[in-house]
Formats: C-alpha cells, structure tokens, sequence
C-alpha cells in the first residue's frame, strides 16, 4: 500500500497537467448556409484562440438553439 489515496483512472503525476481549455466531446456544428450559425462559428473559434471557455459555451448555445428550415442549406431542393 502506498501512503498516498491514488486514483486508479488517473496515473501518477497526472493530477499537476490541465488542459489549457475544457472541452466537451461534441459542439454543434454550425449549419452551412445560415449567417447566424457562421457568426457564432467564428465567434467561438476566437473565443477558444482566447482560451475562454464559458464565451466557447455561449456561442454553443446559440448554434443548438438555432432553427433552421428544412429547404436551407446546400442539398435543398431550389
Ligand atoms: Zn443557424
């Protein structure tokens, strides 16, 4: 036994190393032709270059929270 509680999930070590921004394992991915869906794309791209993780969570919102029509975007019937 060791003098020290471990965490079997985490290696020795492991718990001084963060990552610089958390990220979830999947975003929203902005729908292709909607202006509202790009801006708040780039917008979080910015927002993660800057490393604010709670600006990269708001731009995520908006693009979950955005509705689109069936016949916008690329492979729409014209
Ligand atoms: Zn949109």
């Amino acid at each position: 036994m060791t003098d020290r509680p471990t965490n079997p999930a985490r290696p020795r070590g492991v718990e001084e190393l963060a990552a610089a921004v958390p990220m979830p394992d999947l975003e929203p991915v902005a729908h292709p032709d909607c202006r509202v869906c790009f801006a708040a794309d780039r917008g979080r791209t910015a927002a993660r270059t800057q490393g604010a993780p709670q600006r990269v969570a708001d731009f995520n919102r908006v693009i979950t929270g955005h509705l689109h029509r069936a016949d916008q975007g690329e492979g729409a019937e014209r």
